[in-house]
């Protein structure tokens, strides 16, 4: 990185911080701004979400976007809005939409996530995942090699960086191997993991238990986010979380209705239609919310 000695200057009046100094517009056509010194990168409604934080001594980001074009160009927005580096970068889940570009901004950057995310990221690391993209993709993950977490905490994690504070927290069998949403106590900005996605079907995997999202989405409601982040989808308020719960309870009793007459599972998964909800994305994935809503009314 180099600095100019005006940028410098100007970096050392305002204490380091400089929010408002680029238009969110001028950031790249994929980056909103959610409140001073706040942005929230995403190329399309269903894709994974970057949090870029500024703060006097630097930058924190929450995960690195969906594709390898995400990565650049959330690499050139904080080139634009601050001479400092990225300090701290933090992983919501290990999927590699969300972390595949650690490797972009560190070293500098020291990654956290929970616990078993870099066990989980190196049992599922693919060296040649973009092989066969094209060659602007090709050309945009250069250099690409698998960077896990420097740091795996346990439970709750809180990181204080210049002005801010950011308290990571663990949401417990949500979504990957090692989930963490990151809330930011003073600006009441909640950066929400992948749990409840808004307007989308999730991918429920086998060890995961409805149960355990259920309670996180009511965890993370409690906190009184003033703006939420989801790990995917557009940012907004807890309006997301309690039309996540309602598709839940609605699930869970209808696949309970069914399992009661006498239903299998694979006969619930060719029966069942959620009308209500037709409009999500990821229709495809209904086999397997329908997989965790049959696991939480059979289990004992
Ligand atoms: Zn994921």
């Amino acid at each position: 990185m180099t600095l100019t000695r005006s940028v410098v200057l100007v970096g050392v009046i305002c204490g380091g911080v400089l929010p408002s100094a680029v238009p969110a517009q001028e950031l790249g056509p994929n980056v909103r701004k959610v409140k001073d010194g706040i942005y929230v990168q995403s190329a399309r409604e269903v894709n994974s979400t970057v949090g870029i934080v500024l703060t006097r001594e630097g930058v924190v980001l929450v995960d690195t976007g969906q594709t390898p074009a995400d990565w650049r160009e959330v690499e050139a927005a904080v080139r634009k809005l601050t001479p400092l580096p990225v300090r701290y970068l933090i992983n919501t889940e290990v999927h590699p939409d969300h972390t595949a570009g650690n490797f972009v901004f560190s070293p500098p950057a020291v990654v956290i996530n929970h616990w078993g995310a870099a066990d989980a990221m190196r049992k599922a690391d693919n060296p040649a995942r973009y092989a066969n993209a094209s060659p602007e993709i090709r050309a945009a993950a250069e250099g690409y090699r698998l960077m896990t977490p420097h740091v795996e905490y346990h439970d709750k994690l809180t990181l204080h960086v210049g002005e801010r504070t950011f308290e990571l927290l663990r949401l417990r069998n949500v979504h990957s191997e090692a989930d963490t949403a990151v809330w930011l106590p003073s600006e009441r900005v909640l950066f929400a993991a992948s749990v409840a996605i808004p307007n989308s079907l999730n991918n429920i995997r086998p060890f995961v238990a409805l149960a355990d999202m259920l309670a996180a989405i009511r965890m993370m409601r409690a906190l009184g986010p003033e703006v939420v982040v989801p790990g995917h989808g557009s940012f907004g308020t807890t309006g997301m979380f309690d039309e996540n719960e309602r598709y839940f309870g609605l699930l869970i009793e209808r696949v309970g209705a069914m399992v009661r007459q006498g239903r299998t599972l694979d006969q619930i998964q060719k029966e069942l239609r959620m009308p209500e909800y037709r409009h999500w994305a990821y229709q495809e994935r209904m086999p397997t919310n329908i997989d965790a809503a049959y696991r939480a009314v059979t289990q004992k």
